[in-house]
C-alpha cells in the first residue's frame, strides 16, 4: 500500500493491496467514460452521448455525477476504483484547448488529477482500494531522446500528484508499445514503493481465427504487426509491474481467456504475479459472442469462474461495460 499523505493515512484500506489479491480473486471496476456520458446526457449537460466531451473536466465541474459511478461500481461489488483520470494528462489538456503552454497545461492537469483522487478516495473509504489511472499517450515510436524523457517527467508528475491525494496503488493502461510501459512502470516505481498495474492491450491478429495475439497498435514504421504477449510481458515485469495483465481491445470472451492463459503461461511472468482481465464490453466491438443467446451481463458473469479457475486474480471491465455487469460479475464470484 503506498504511503499517503498525512491526514488521509486514517482513510485507507485494511489490507495492503497485493495481499487482499494473494487472499482470493477480486473484482475492479467498469467503465467510466460510457456511465458519465448517459448520467450527463440525462440530465441535460451534454446535449448528446457524444465522445468528444472531456471526462477529466469532470472531476472538477461535475464531481457529484464522477462519484455516483465510483458508488454505483462499490455497491456492485467492485472492490477497486480507478479514479477518472484516463485522459487527464498534459497533452489531454493541451488537445482540449484548455491551456497555452505545457507548464499551463500541467497545472490544469495536477488539478483535474488531484480532485479526481479525493472523489474516489471519498467513494472508497477504507473499504475499497483506489487505483490512479494512467493511460497511453501513445506515438512512443516516434518520440526520441528529450521528448522521451519529457514523457518520463509526466507519468512522474502524474503518479505523484495521485500518490498524494490519497491512491493505494497505480495501474497503467492501454499501452501497445513496450517502450512507454517501461517508462510509464518506472516513473511510478520512482514516486513511491506501491504497487503498479500494467495492462496492455493486446489484438487477435489471425481474425477470425484465434491465436495470433499481440499488442493492438504500433506505430507502421517500427512494427506494423505488434509485440507479442511474452515481449510486453517481460517489458512490464523487468520494469517493476507488480501485477500484469490485458485490458480493452476489439476481443470476445474466449479471445480474452486465451490471452489470460498465455500471460499465466508466459515464462517472463514470476509465478508470485498476478493477473488481471478487463474485458471490453463496447457494443462496437466484436460482440461477446461466446454466449449467444444471453445478455451481457449474465455472459460475462458464466465467464468470471472460467477466468478465475484459469488463474485470473483480478477482473473488471472496459469500455461500455455497467454497474450492471459488475453485479453479475459479482454474483457468479461469490458463488465460486
Ligand atoms: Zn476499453
Amino acid at each position: 500500500m503506498g504511503q499517503c499523505s498525512p491526514g488521509l493515512t486514517n482513510n485507507m484500506p485494511p489490507l495492503p493491496l497485493l495481499e487482499r489479491i494473494a487472499r482470493a480473486p477480486i473484482l475492479c471496476d467498469g467503465a467510466m467514460k460510457t456511465q458519465l456520458m448517459e448520467r450527463s446526457f440525462e440530465r441535460g449537460l451534454i446535449p448528446e452521448r457524444e465522445m468528444s466531451f472531456s471526462t477529466g473536466y469532470w472531476n472538477v465541474e461535475h464531481p457529484e455525477i464522477v462519484e455516483a459511478v465510483h458508488r454505483d461500481y462499490l455497491e456492485a461489488g467492485a472492490e477497486l476504483i480507478l479514479t477518472n483520470t484516463f485522459k487527464a494528462g498534459v497533452y489531454h489538456v493541451m488537445r482540449l484547448g484548455r491551456a497555452s503552454s505545457l507548464a499551463a497545461a500541467a497545472s490544469e492537469s495536477d488539478r483535474l488529477l488531484e480532485a479526481a483522487t479525493q472523489i474516489a478516495r471519498r467513494a472508497c473509504g477504507n473499504d475499497a482500494w483506489v487505483l490512479a489511472d494512467i493511460g497511453s499517450i501513445g506515438q512512443m515510436s516516434e518520440m526520441h531522446g528529450g521528448e522521451r524523457s519529457l514523457l518520463r517527467e509526466e507519468f512522474v508528475r502524474q503518479a505523484r500528484v495521485m500518490h498524494d491525494a490519497g491512491a493505494d496503488a497505480l495501474i497503467i493502461e492501454y499501452v501497445w508499445e513496450p517502450i512507454e510501459m517501461v517508462l510509464a512502470v518506472e516513473a511510478a516505481k520512482s514516486v513511491a514503493d506501491w504497487p503498479v498495474i500494467a495492462t496492455p492491450v493486446f489484438a487477435n491478429w489471425s481474425y477470425p481465427d484465434r491465436g495470433d495475439y499481440r499488442t493492438h497498435r504500433v506505430a507502421p514504421e517500427i512494427d506494423s504487426a505488434g509485440v507479442t504477449i511474452d515481449e510486453m510481458i517481460r517489458a512490464a515485469v523487468d520494469a517493476g509491474a507488480d501485477v500484469v495483465g490485458a485490458h480493452c481491445g476489439v476481443l470476445d470472451l474466449a479471445d480474452y481467456t486465451e490471452i489470460a492463459g498465455r500471460i499465466l503461461e508466459s515464462p517472463n511472468r514470476p509465478e508470485h504475479i498476478p493477473v488481471m482481465i478487463q474485458p471490453n464490453g463496447s457494443e462496437t466491438a466484436r460482440p461477446l459472442d461466446a454466449e449467444q443467446g444471453r445478455s451481457r451481463p449474465e455472459a460475462l458473469a458464466t465467464w468470471v469462474p472460467r477466468l478465475f479457475d484459469l488463474g485470473v486474480r483480478v477482473l473488471g471491465g472496459c469500455c461500455g461495460t455497467t454497474p450492471q455487469d459488475i453485479r453479475a460479475m459479482a454474483g457468479a464470484a461469490s458463488r465460486e
